[in-house]
């Protein structure tokens, strides 16, 4: 097998990679182990990058997003992977092959790894930055450990917070109050709090109040809530504006895309990870499927 193959003029990459979050490093590192002829594409930011502390990664008791990642980019480096700041701006798919276009460019690849995860928006609460990722969350699964023992507000604009609340109760901390952002609360889940003895406030939080530490909310009508962490509320988006005009099938609500086993879409060769696809946003679970992904295109180029 060739390590890259020459289409007119252009090089054929074997995959390209869009994405260096967890997904999208780790199927590198699979694929560079290879010698396969692989590109990374890499646009600033992402949710791993936005994570002070991830301690659920086998291996690694406590790593900040950006560490881990910088780790990674050197790691997949060191397997011959070439990694380009840019991002991807579009792909194409041609009958036996992908263009992507990024920087400008185009490039040619068999294989495509979208691995390019979402971004959230957040409350627009004042001094959510100072917290955010220290003792503001929005993640259960990823920080509500990090809440062990705490003065605990859950914060929602949904009755949802009710669920989140009594679940916060049963495994992280005693000390929980849910605050109903922004709408009154029926009745039913106003007993079912009182029964498990969970603190509810309705009302419109403004502000975080603290300076190195997170002492309490403050609301629109000036009353302030004590709390030493917070579970707010974000929303998601994806980043797959350059999927655009791709026959990918999406779920019945038009929002992820649907793959099979291995993760790849229904277009032969197009391979999706991590939030774009159904399943647990973790940062583990997205490398799990880079190297599943990797391990697949793998057998598809050298036929095994
Ligand atoms: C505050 C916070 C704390 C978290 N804590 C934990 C934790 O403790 N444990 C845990 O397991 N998970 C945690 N997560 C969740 C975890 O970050 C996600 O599950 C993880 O990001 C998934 O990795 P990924 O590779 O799929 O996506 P990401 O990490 O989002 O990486 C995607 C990358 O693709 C890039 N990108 C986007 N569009 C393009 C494009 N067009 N071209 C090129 N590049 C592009 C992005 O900039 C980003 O770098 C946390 C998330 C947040 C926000």
């Amino acid at each position: 097998m060739e390590k890259a193959d020459i289409i007119g003029s252009e090089t054929l990459f074997d995959c390209i990679v869009v994405g260096a979050g967890p997904g999208g490093l780790q199927a590198c590192i699979h694929l560079g182990r290879y010698n396969f002829k692989v590109m990374l594409f890499h646009s600033p930011g992402g949710r791993t990058y936005h994570a002070k502390h991830i301690e659920n990664y086998l291996g690694l008791p406590l790593v900040s997003g950006p560490d881990l990642l910088e780790t990674g980019i050197t790691q997949v480096k060191n397997f011959g992977v070439a990694v380009e700041n840019a991002k991807v701006e579009r792909v194409t798919a041609r009958e036996r092959h992908f263009e992507v276009l990024a920087g400008g460019k185009t490039y040619l690849s068999r294989f495509v790894i979208a691995a390019s995860g979402a971004r959230e928006t957040l409350a627009p609460f004042k001094n959510l930055l100072r917290f955010f990722s220290i003792s503001y969350y929005t993640c259960m699964i990823c920080d509500g450990y990090r809440t062990t023992g705490k003065k605990l507000l859950v914060i929602d604009r949904t009755a949802n917070g009710v669920r989140m609340s009594i679940g916060m109760k049963q495994m992280f901390t005693k000390d929980v109050t849910f605050l109903a952002h922004g709408f009154s609360l029926a009745p039913v889940y106003r007993t079912l709090l009182e029964d498990e003895g969970i603190g509810l406030v309705e009302g419109r939080p403004e502000e975080l109040l603290g300076e190195k530490t997170l002492e309490g909310v403050r609301l629109s009508d000036g009353r302030v809530i004590p709390c030493e962490v917070i579970l707010g509320w974000g929303s998601v988006s994806l980043n797959d504006d350059y999927l655009e005009g791709l026959a990918l099938e999406r779920d019945p609500e038009g929002f992820k895309i649907v793959t099979k086993g291995s993760g790849e879409s229904s277009l032969p060769g197009l391979f999706v990870l991590g939030a774009l696809r159904h399943g647990h946003s973790q940062a583990i679970i997205s490398a799990g499927q880079g190297a599943e992904a990797a391990i697949e295109i793998s057998t598809r180029i050298v036929e095994l």
